[in-house]
This record gives C-alpha cells, sequence and structure tokens, in this order.
C-alpha cells in the first residue's frame, strides 16, 4: 500500500472516531498537510537549477484561505483570476508583490487596486493594455506582463485547453501580424517587461506544453532583438502539470516537466528570464479526498445503485464529463476500514435531483450497503474546494489531517460545513419580502 493510501485510510478511520463524518456529517472533504507540503518541495527541488523563480500557485485549484496560507508558509506565490481570488491571496498573507493576476476580463477597478497595490497582472490582449496605459501610476511597483496564445493546439479535453486556434485566452500569436503588433507594444512601453502563456490544464500532455512555452522563449528573443534593447525581463510559464487519476503514482512529474521544457528549448531555464510558474492541480489534487456516506442501496434494471452523498455538488465536472474526469472510488464501512469482499459492478450516485448525478458507472467495489463510506480520491483541486450550489446543497466541511505511523490522524477545520440557515441566508432571506412589498422603495444603488 502506498503511503498516500496509508495516511488517507488512517485519517479517514479517525474522521469517523471523532465524529467528522457519520450520519450528521455525510460529506466532507480532507486535505493532507504535510502532503501539501512535500508536493511543495518536489516543485521547489525540480526547479533548484533556475537561479531566480516564483511558484505562483493558481488559486482557482483550492481556494480556501487557510490552504493558500499554508501555501504562502511553504515559500509559493499565488495565481489569482477574479477579485474574490485576489481577496483570498491577500487575506491568506501572499505579499502583493508574489501575487499573479490572469483574470481573463479585468475591469478598470480590479487594473487600479492591482496596479496601487504592486500586484503582477498579465494583460489578455492589446486592449487591456491601452486601459493600463490611462491606469499606470507613475511610480507603480507591478511588474506587468502580456499573455500570448502559442496556438501549438489542443489536449485530450477541449474544455481545458488554452492554446487553440480560437481560444479565448491571450493575443493569439499566430495570427496574421500578431507578432508585429506584439513587438510595437513592447517598444511602446518600457514597463511592459513580462510574456506569459498557459498552454493547457489536464488532457495537455507534457510535449505540447513544452512546444508552446519554448515559442514564448523566442518570442521574448524577437522582441529584444527588435525592440533593440532588453525588454522581457520575465516569463510567466502558466500551470497544467496533467494529474495522474488512475493510482496513487504522481506521474508526470514535475522532474519530468522541466526535462521537457529543457529539451524544447534547453535555453528557456538557463537564468536569463525570471521564471514564474502557475500549478493548481498537479500541487493539490493527490493530497485531498472527498468521503461520504452511502445512505441508501438499490437495484435499478438490474444496476445495483448506491445513493451517497457525493455527487455533482462536489464532483462537478466528473459528472458532465466523465470520460474526461474519471474518479477512483473506494469502498470503506461505517467505521473506515476498508471493505472485503467480492466486487460487485455498481453505480455511485450523489443526492442531486437530476438523473445523470452519478460519479461513478458500473464501478466494480465491494458490495455497499447503507452507512458504508466511500471515498473519492485525488480530489484536493477543483472538488470539494469549489461546490456547485445546485438544490441548494450545503458546502460540505473541508478538514485538514496529520496522519501519523501510529495510526492515528490529528484535525483541524479548513472550511466549517455550511447550515441551511447560511444556505437561506445567501439566496435572499433578508430581501424576502422584495418581491411582495419592496418596489415602494427603489433598490439601493
Ligand atoms: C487554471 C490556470 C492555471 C492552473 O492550471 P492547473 O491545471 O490547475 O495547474 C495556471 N494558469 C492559468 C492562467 C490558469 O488559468
Amino acid at each position: 500500500m502506498s503511503s498516500r493510501t496509508r495516511n488517507l485510510e488512517t485519517a479517514l478511520r479517525q474522521a469517523v472516531t471523532d465524529g467528522l463524518l457519520g450520519e450528521e456529517r455525510p460529506v466532507a472533504g480532507f486535505v493532507d498537510v504535510r502532503g501539501v507540503r512535500d508536493s511543495v518541495a518536489g516543485l521547489h527541488a525540480a526547479f533548484a537549477g533556475v537561479p531566480d523563480v516564483l511558484h505562483a500557485f493558481a488559486a482557482k485549484a483550492c481556494p480556501l484561505v487557510p490552504v493558500l496560507r499554508l501555501l504562502a508558509d511553504a515559500g509559493t506565490g499565488c495565481e489569482v483570476a477574479s477579485p474574490g481570488e485576489t481577496r483570498l491571496a491577500l487575506d491568506a498573507g501572499f505579499a502583493p508583490e508574489r501575487i499573479v493576476l490572469d483574470s481573463p476580463a479585468k475591469t478598470r477597478a480590479e487594473i487600479r487596486e492591482a496596479l496601487a497595490l504592486g500586484i503582477a497582472l498579465n494583460a489578455d490582449n492589446l486592449a487591456e493594455l491601452e486601459r493600463i496605459d490611462a491606469l499606470r501610476p507613475a511610480g507603480s511597483a507591478s511588474v506587468i506582463g502580456l499573455r500570448v496564445n502559442p496556438q501549438v493546439g489542443e489536449g485530450s479535453i477541449g474544455a481545458m485547453s488554452t492554446a487553440t486556434p480560437h481560444s479565448k485566452f491571450g493575443v493569439a500569436l499566430r495570427d496574421e501580424g500578431a507578432r508585429e503588433r506584439i513587438v510595437d507594444a513592447f517598444a511602446r512601453r518600457p514597463w511592459l517587461t513580462r510574456l506569459h502563456a498557459h498552454v493547457g490544464s489536464q488532457g495537455c500532455p507534457l510535449p505540447l506544453i513544452a512546444e508552446g512555452l519554448a515559442t514564448l522563449h523566442g518570442l521574448a528573443q524577437e522582441i529584444d532583438a527588435r525592440v533593440g534593447r532588453r525588454r522581457v525581463t520575465s516569463l510567466d510559464l502558466g500551470g497544467g502539470l496533467p494529474v495522474n487519476f488512475a493510482d496513487d503514482t504522481v506521474t508526470p512529474t514535475y522532474d519530468d516537466y522541466v526535462a521537457a521544457l529543457t529539451a524544447a528549448e534547453p535555453a528557456l531555464l538557463d537564468g536569463r528570464y525570471q521564471v514564474v510558474t502557475e500549478f493548481g492541480r498537479s500541487l493539490l489534487a493527490k493530497n485531498g479526498f472527498t468521503a461520504a456516506v452511502v445512505e441508501y442501496v438499490k437495484d435499478a434494471g438490474g444496476r445495483r445503485v448506491a445513493l451517497t452523498h457525493a455527487g455533482a455538488q462536489v464532483a462537478t465536472r466528473t459528472v458532465f464529463m466523465p470520460e474526461s474526469w474519471p474518479l477512483r472510488v473506494s469502498a470503506y464501512g461505517p467505521d473506515g476500514t476498508p471493505k472485503r469482499g467480492p466486487r460487485v459492478p455498481q453505480d455511485i450516485a450523489g443526492p442531486l435531483c437530476f438523473g445523470g448525478d452519478v460519479v461513478a458507472h458500473e464501478r466494480p467495489l465491494p458490495e455497499l450497503a447503507e452507512g458504508d463510506l466511500v471515498v473519492l480520491h485525488d480530489t484536493g483541486a477543483y472538488y470539494f474546494s469549489a461546490p456547485w450550489a445546485y438544490n441548494s446543497l450545503p458546502r460540505p466541511a473541508v478538514y485538514g489531517f496529520l496522519a501519523e505511523d501510529d495510526g492515528s490522524a490529528a484535525f483541524v477545520t479548513v472550511r466549517p460545513a455550511q447550515s441551511v440557515r447560511e444556505v437561506s441566508e445567501e439566496s435572499g432571506l433578508a430581501q424576502a419580502d422584495a418581491l411582495l412589498t419592496g418596489f415602494a422603495a427603489p433598490p439601493p444603488p
């Protein structure tokens, strides 16, 4: 058994003992604190040969303030893409100069705030650069970059691919006249010093990512040559290292990533350019799991169905795109010990009111019974931390854990479970009468 599975099972048993999972608390997310630190250490080690590097964790992969603060403590920066994520990063304690703002549709207010605080930002397009021209205070400390789309093609998941010919992100580099326009943009702006590209996330093979980033490096050299002086001082290499969801093995590794980049462009990481990375999923996915109680089991059309409390509210992508986002599911007894016995194909369904709310179809597992637990593996990024509010299901609690070799585990609350009262409050409770009597007074601006 891998140490990851051993820690998971230690945490699961202890969570049941401590009452964090059970009839009253039918679903929760768990983050392996030591695992997160180990993953960050592995990232730093892989880039140890690069003189100046900032690893900006992509906040959307796990937008939880205590997790972000853990990452800040472990030495990462933070990549953010909305006013909410910027707030989380600041509240987590990231220094503004270690925050990179990549919102695809930045408002003037968002740009103004970033420039005032000294947060780095990457303009998505040339029109955004013109807004920055107008808004940038003379002494702004913000590093400013331009996002380009190297248009190297798509990976196996279209929605996760950002370097396709028609991607909504960045300046499309292969479009006619684009290189000239980009060079001109840098020539006219001494404060524009960074190039950014994010080739894609899950499903994008390493060689495709490396090809896109090698293109970025070539563009930086072309800009410097054509402007006639050093303009580009840093390259922001995006994120997107794919995660293996099939078993506990971490593959590809950050070492593989560095090797692929170096193979595609030997000078990419040689220190001429400061480097920024923006990994999200690869840092957190395998350091988290979701556990849920089996409420009922039944048979339907000759198939066994387990109705659990983990469905599309915590595994949205998996439910809607099961081929692209398959998850490993394991079966445990009510006490959190592994279920034994012959494997029977079972649908692992969730609690939402639509027929497709199934996280695993005909999955061979020891036969589940009421009160058992199911675990969704590798869900530390983009799953319980990004819940979906369908059916007014409350956001589940998230716990951080430290599992010990003696079989015990300690927990802290990362995010408390949302109460049904809070669900109502965020659904307009304070405005309950608005549609009956509210028109007498106009709404506040
Ligand atoms: C989502 C995103 C990332 C992180 O991608 P992962 O696949 O989670 O590593 C990095 N950079 C940008 C610009 C992103 O949008």
